[in-house]
């Protein structure tokens, strides 16, 4: 049984190109399950292979995260430094529906994404391809009965909107998470009523501006995410993250909410494993 899940982390990225296992490892020695997030077709697929070597407490989601549909910020954490690699960030996807749809009835996928919208450094004309690819993902979790895992940056509003547009597609009470959620209150209620959950990551252990959002969703709609290897918690700051340190992230929750740590674990891990179907 799991003491906590990681319901977002990417330990099949670059950034653990030497010591992949060992970091897994040692999560899972602590009774720490992981979910290893796609962001485009080849860390999708490399989600899966890596879920398949495990009987129980690894997991995947495939999808073509915003930043992706388009030409990209390259980040050698992800993809790594190859020649490929770039090229790839340099042009972006085209999304591929078929292929996506097979992806996602592997019995080791969990949720598809993280997909969803991100206006924080785009180029203006890219919004609406970002729309079309996250329509078409939220076709492939309706298609497979799975849940969403979404990202979104500066863009709620429109986000939301598309979702209650498609409210039909969703999966009630369970549609899915959205990944270190940075809305407005107004924009939590919104998601709720779909049936959304919300991940809270490293940053709650150093910065403040999420306290309030965290104290009214409350933790019937919390899970927990490391989102690693970016944002390592407070300890480790600046550092490679990896999902052992989802434990900083239960003790804050816990000290927001003036509960323990405990309490974190089980209330999160039972909405996690609900959602998630692990
Ligand atoms: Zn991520």
């Amino acid at each position: 049984m799991p003491k906590i899940i990681d319901v977002h982390t990417h330990t099949h990225f670059a950034a653990y190109k030497d010591d992949m296992r060992d970091v897994i490892n040692r999560a899972l020695e602590k009774d720490i399950w992981l979910v290893n997030v796609g962001t485009q077709r080849d860390t999708s697929l490399g989600a899966i292979k890596v879920a398949e070597e495990y009987k129980e407490g690894v997991y995947a989601t495939i999808g073509l995260h915003p930043i992706h549909t388009a030409e990209s910020y390259h980040d050698e954490k992800e993809l790594g430094g190859g020649e490929a690699a770039k090229s790839f960030t340099s042009r972006g996807e085209e999304f591929d529906a078929d292929f996506y749809v097979k992806m996602a009835q592997h019995e080791k996928v969990v949720a598809i994404g993280e997909c969803g919208l991100d206006y924080y450094r785009l180029d203006e004309n890219t919004k609406e391809k970002q729309a079309e690819v996250f329509l078409e993902q939220v076709e492939v979790a309706h298609t497979v009965n799975k849940p969403l895992m979404i990202h979104c940056r500066n863009a709620f509003p429109d986000l939301i909107k598309i979702l209650e547009e498609n409210r039909n597609k969703l999966i009630e009470n369970k549609a899915g998470i959205t990944h270190f959620f940075t809305g407005t209150p107004e924009d939590a209620k919104g998601l709720k009523k779909l049936g959304f959950y919300f991940s809270f990551g490293g940053v709650v252990t150093f910065a403040r501006d999420y306290d309030e959002a965290i104290k009214e969703i409350g933790l019937e709609r919390i899970v927990l995410e490391t989102d690693a290897p970016y944002v390592a918690p407070a300890p480790f700051r600046g550092k490679r993250n990896e999902p052992l340190y989802v434990n900083y992230v239960a003790e804050k929750i816990a000290e927001i909410l003036s509960t323990d740590v405990e309490e974190v674990a089980e209330r999160t891990t039972t909405n996690a494993r609900k959602i998630l179907s692990v």
